[in-house]
């Protein structure tokens, strides 16, 4: 294992969190740049490992809000990791995502690694966690979208 591959992926230049083993968002998210879709390997990724190009990685990545990276308060146990939980809770706060121009409110994405994980008592776990962290700071989540397979039901309300 390379230095770059125990980088993390994901957003900010100090994140909280390394990835570690964790390659989850490589598979769940559409990255437009490299013109790969969603829920499908990138061709970059060393699965369980990390990213072949992680210094010329596309802004998608490099942006990339992983909730368990850069939030440990949110999603504080190590099995919520996206790769051992099976789903991956991203989180944006600005505003042409949120569509609240002081950019208080927050939206969190949420994709299954694997169809159906969502549903384990794990992921509503760490789902009830997330929106006990937001209410908490008064900031939502509000709107929840959930990312399931290739379908993308953004701005749905928030399920619960
Ligand atoms: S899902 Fe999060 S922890 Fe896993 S590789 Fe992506 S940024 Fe890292
Ligand atoms: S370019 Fe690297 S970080 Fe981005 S999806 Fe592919 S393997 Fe993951």
């Amino acid at each position: 294992m390379g230095t770059e591959e125990q980088l993390a992926h994901g957003q900010g230049e100090a994140p909280a969190r390394s990835c570690g083993g964790c390659t989850a968002c490589c598979k769940t998210h559409e990255i437009e740049e490299l013109s790969k879709p969603a829920n499908r390997w990138c061709p970059h990724c060393k699965v369980g490992s990390g990213c072949a190009i992680y210094f010329e990685r596309p802004p998608s990545c490099r942006d990339f809000g992983c909730v368990w990276l850069n939030l440990p308060d949110a999603l504080p146990e190590d099995s919520q990791r996206p790769d051992r939980l099976g789903v991956v809770f991203s989180i944006f706060n600005q505003p042409e995502v949120t569509g609240d121009p002081e950019g208080k409110r927050l939206r969190v994405f949420v994709n299954e690694v694997m169809e159906g994980r969502l549903n384990t008592k794990a992921a509503k776990r760490a789902l009830d966690g997330l929106r006990k962290y937001a209410d908490e700071r008064k900031a939502g989540p509000r709107s929840v979208a959930r990312v399931l397979g290739s379908a993308t039901s953004s701005g749905e309300p928030d399920p619960s």
